[in-house]
């Protein structure tokens, strides 16, 4: 016979960082009218990471979730809107390409758009694939304006994500779930207890000798990673050999440039460059591979590489790209940085936290924690991990940035074989491959392998019902609804300051 659950009666957050307050808003609010207790312990002595301010477009299905908006939370944040990521010098010095948060074209016949495209440009008569998304348009010319409801079709259409300042969105969240409940400690966390009849956490122990009991742990402690690494000791998968980027240093600076809605990633001698525009300073940090080139040189190339007086000093960051190999083990979840942590090239890590979030909800446990739904979410995060993994590595390995030992060696390198699989339908026939649980879809591959110059052997030859002319046509036809649709877009800036100021 069926028994009630044993419903979960108290929940600890460890850390208060944007994992921890994120965590915090969501359960608080999911868990209403639930006779459970939350309660966050962060220690104001250790700092957060201090970076992490661009997101990708399902970030607003979080504001949604807690009951907020997109706009309200620019206003709380000194945000502003992001339509994709710039990558610059990337393909090799002087090359720009665009990945925008939309679609292109109109597919037809059942072929997708690209393999038109893809005719057009093979008969020397093509056009830039950018000239078919709306959201690439209007990054173009720093526009926006909210997407139309009901648009006429996908070229009227596109998706947004926000930037904001780290520390000032989980000092919003901290507002709203305390708000709905969630108790907030102050204290050192300096151990924990375990239950030894089931290897689970029991309590955590704190350096003022207060203990907090729970049933369920989310570990939001950052890199330290005191209650999945340090108490279960789930070891840490490392992925460095795929990703060798290793450090950061980030520093913020005054605006110069325009308020650009989007992110730019700029290409370096040993790494890449950030540059994410906010209402009050520009953030910037130069991600880098420390066998390639010293902590000074890097805080040098940052220094000339920033649009405007500095900010702050430099914030040295250094990480080991990977994952652990759980994020569930025992009655813990981890999330953010305590769960592992792919460098920020499109920004995942704010929405890994924000699924991780979404999948507990999903496979929400009772105070027994059947080992089954721990190990399906496992190997959902795996998944997950691997395929932005994949696609992050797709950036570097297309490179054509001969003649310089960091980019040498990331074309060279061994891919992954989910990665090779996708690689060589691309290059067979245009072809894409999508997995289950990928954060990123055929558009975005299409505009990573267009954009680092990666063409197919040939287009589909279904494309071929249509000759070039009849395509000509419907591609004038499709660049016009693109511009019709553009024209009722503002400038960027005028948005934010009508909408989004303090
Ligand atoms: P942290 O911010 O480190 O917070 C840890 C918390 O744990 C703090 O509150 C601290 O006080 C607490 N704590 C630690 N030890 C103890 C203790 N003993 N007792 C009590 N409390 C304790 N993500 C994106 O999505 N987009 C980006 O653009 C992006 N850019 C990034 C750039 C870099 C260089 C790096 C390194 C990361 C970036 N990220 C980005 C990732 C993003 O910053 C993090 O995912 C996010 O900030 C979550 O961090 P966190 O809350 O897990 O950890």
């Amino acid at each position: 016979m069926m028994a009630a659950p044993d419903p979960i009666r108290s929940i600890v957050i460890a850390g208060g960082g944007t994992a921890g307050w994120m965590a915090a808003a969501a359960l608080a609010r999911r868990l209403e009218r639930h006779a459970v207790t939350i309660i966050l312990v962060e220690s104001s002595e250790i700092r957060t990471i201090g970076v992490g301010e661009a997101t990708v477009p399902g970030i607003r299905d979080y504001f949604r979730d807690i009951g907020t908006t997109g706009t309200e939370v620019m206003k709380a944040t000194n945000g502003t809107v992001k339509l994709g990521i710039e990558f610059a010098d990337w393909r090799q010095q002087g090359h720009r390409f665009f990945h925008p948060f939309g679609l292109y074209g109109s597919p037809s016949r059942g072929v997708q758009f690209h393999h038109y495209w893809l005719k057009l440009q093979a008969a020397g008569r093509g056009t830039p694939l950018a000239d078919y998304c709306l959201a690439s348009a209007l990054a173009a010319d720093n526009l926006f304006m909210p997407p139309p409801e009901a648009p006429q079709n996908d070229l009227g259409t596109f998706d947004w994500a926000v930037h904001f300042e780290a520390a000032a969105f989980a000092t919003f969240l901290a507002g709203r779930a305390q708000a709905d409940g969630v108790r907030h400690v102050d204290a050192r966390i300096a151990g924990t207890e375990m239950d030894s009849a089931t290897g689970h956490i029991a309590a955590i122990l704190l350096n003022d000798g207060g203990r907090i009991e729970g049933d369920l742990f989310i570990d939001c402690t950052g890199f330290r990673a005191l209650l999945i690494g340090q108490a279960l000791a789930v070891p840490y998968i490392d992925w460095s050999d795929l990703l060798p980027c290793d450090r950061a240093v980030a520093m913020p600076c005054t605006r110069a440039d325009p308020l650009t809605p989007y992110t730019r990633s700029t290409a370096r001698a040993a790494g890449w460059q950030w540059r994410i525009p906010l209402q009050s300073r520009v953030g910037n940090g130069y991600v880098y591979s420390s066998r390639h080139i010293s902590d000074d040189e890097a805080v040098a190339t940052l220094r000339a590489g920033i649009e405007g007086e500095a900010l702050a000093d430099p914030n040295l960051i250094r990480f080991t790209t990977g994952k652990r190999a759980q994020v569930w083990a025992g009655n813990c979840i981890a999330l953010g940085l305590a769960a592992g942590f792919l460098e920020p090239l499109e920004s995942t890590s704010i929405t890994l936290i924000q699924t991780g979030i979404e999948r507990l909800l999903d496979f929400w446990p009772d105070r027994n924690v059947d080992p089954a739904l721990r190990t399906e979410y496992n190997r959902i995060a795996d998944d997950e991990y691997q395929r932005i993994r994949d696609f992050l590595i797709l950036h570097y390995w297309g490179n054509q940035r001969h003649g310089e030992p960091f980019w040498d060696a990331m074309r060279a390198q061994a891919l992954p074989h989910d990665l090779q699989r996708k690689i060589d339908l691309w290059q067979s026939r245009g072809r894409f491959v999508r997995y289950l649980w990928e954060s990123f879809g055929d558009p975005s591959w299409l505009s990573l392998y267009v954009g680092l110059g990666l063409t197919p052997r040939h287009y589909d030859p279904l494309a071929d019902f249509f000759t070039e002319a009849d395509l000509e046509g419907a591609f004038a036809k499709m660049r016009d609804a693109v511009a019709r649709a553009k024209a009722l877009a503002i400038p960027h800036e005028r948005f934010i300051a009508e909408h989004c100021r303090n």
